[in-house]
């Protein structure tokens, strides 16, 4: 990872690395394209979904897209 502070985050499951396509458990409230999301657990009711592209701690661009890979 970039930065301790978004390995930090990971392990802590505040955000996650995962792939739309797979999401059971929520749905993804934005329309960033990334692999990169923060959770936020809803009461009794699955989970919200934010992509992000870039790190909200060093501002290094995680995403794929965002490193200029398509696809
Ligand atoms: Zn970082």
């Amino acid at each position: 990872m970039c930065c301790n502070d978004l390995e930090q985050a990971l392990q802590n499951e505040i955000i996650i690395i995962m792939d739309k396509s797979y999401l059971e458990d929520g749905r993804v409230m934005n329309m960033i394209d990334s692999q990169f999301y923060f959770r936020r657990e809803k009461e009794n009711s699955g989970y919200e979904y934010y992509g992000i592209n870039y790190c909200p701690f060093c501002g290094m661009a995680i995403s794929f897209v965002a490193q200029g890979f398509s696809g």
